[in-house]
């Protein structure tokens, strides 16, 4: 039987609490992933590796974090006696990797996220649940030879670029943004669960992206009264910083549509070469490309995936040759 491989990056799903009378006094990545998958008795005879790749709050989730699970993950998919991997992953930018990975894994074998919303020393600690549940969605999935990345939690495995957190504090966090769950787990007998035929296509761009330092890609919003001066200041420092600005993802109102004093300063970036992507700022149904457009449209991805998608395009990820 091959093995599954849980790579741990921190996250809530890793945290202690001092006082579990107060829910959100609880300092996250503290256990490691060893001792998260001891606590789950459904794990135990399954033939598990673990391996701590990181171990930080994911509000602080960084590019050098990303490398370094890239380079775990080049290194176990490629096993013969590994099935998949499970990441263990906070909530908080759990969308944003699991974009990245869907862009670069070559999707041959599964790549199964998971976190939780209470910490482990939560009475009502979701994650052994969530961490049961994708070593479950890894060994069925390659049962069904189905690769790729997704992302498991509260019952739910949801597409890599679908997923994203939708409520700050409930336990069943995440939606896919008007997309429906790849899969609902059945919760009595979760092998009655549908399953899809194939995975959703990933990019296969590879791990290598990640050993190149990033461009700067940063997000503005627009709102009533944006003037664009954000964007100006930006510009006014772009080229004297260490990393330059090469990119601006805005988050736009409605299916995209910007304010006019913000689309002037972005017309400016733009003239100074600064690559400019549209997103949405609502939660779900994204930006409906049209003729026209001054900037494309990132059609389904929340603005932090959007992002991701920006800085693995300016740094050649999809251009031919
Ligand atoms: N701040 C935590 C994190 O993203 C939240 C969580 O995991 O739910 O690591």
């Amino acid at each position: 039987m091959q093995k599954v491989v849980i790579l741990g990056t921190g996250g809530t799903i890793a945290g202690t609490a001092n006082d579990p009378s107060r829910a959100w006094a609880y300092q996250a990545a503290q256990l490691s992933v060893a001792q998260l998958i001891e606590a789950v008795p459904a794990l135990q005879g399954v033939p598990l590796e673990a391996v701590q790749v990181a171990q930080v709050d994911s509000k602080d989730m960084s590019w050098s974090i990303w490398r370094q699970l890239g380079r775990a993950l080049h290194v176990q998919l490629a096993r013969d006696d590994v099935a998949g991997v499970v990441i263990t992953h906070g909530t908080d930018t759990l969308e944003e990797t699991a974009c990245l990975l869907q862009a670069l894994h070559d999707g041959a074998k599964p790549v199964v996220l998971t976190a939780a919303m209470y910490p482990a020393t939560s009475p009502d600690a979701d994650g052994p649940g969530n961490l049961r549940d994708a070593v479950r969605v890894v060994q069925e999935s390659a049962r069904r030879c189905l690769g790729g990345v997704v992302a498991v939690m509260h019952g739910r495995v949801w597409s890599a670029v679908d997923v994203r957190k939708a409520h700050s504090h409930a336990l069943d966090a995440f939606d896919g943004g008007g997309a429906s769950p790849l899969v609902a787990l059945a919760q009595d007998d979760r092998s009655e669960a549908v399953w899809p035929s194939a995975w959703p296509t990933c990019g296969r761009f590879g791990w290598g992206y990640l050993e190149v330092n990033p461009p700067r890609v940063e997000i503005v919003c627009s709102h009533a009264d944006a003037d664009g001066w954000l964007v100006r200041a930006m510009l006014a420092h772009a080229q004297t910083s260490a990393r330059p600005l090469k990119g601006i993802v805005v988050a736009g109102t409605g299916h995209g549509t910007l304010h006019e004093g913000l689309a002037q300063a972005l017309r400016e970036a733009t003239q100074q070469g600064i690559t400019v992507w549209r997103s949405s700022r609502v939660a779900r149904g994204g930006v409906l490309a049209r003729e026209g457009d001054e900037w494309p449209a990132v059609p389904h991805l929340t603005a932090a995936q959007a992002r991701v998608a920006l800085t693995l395009s300016l740094l050649g990820a999809g251009r031919a040759g």
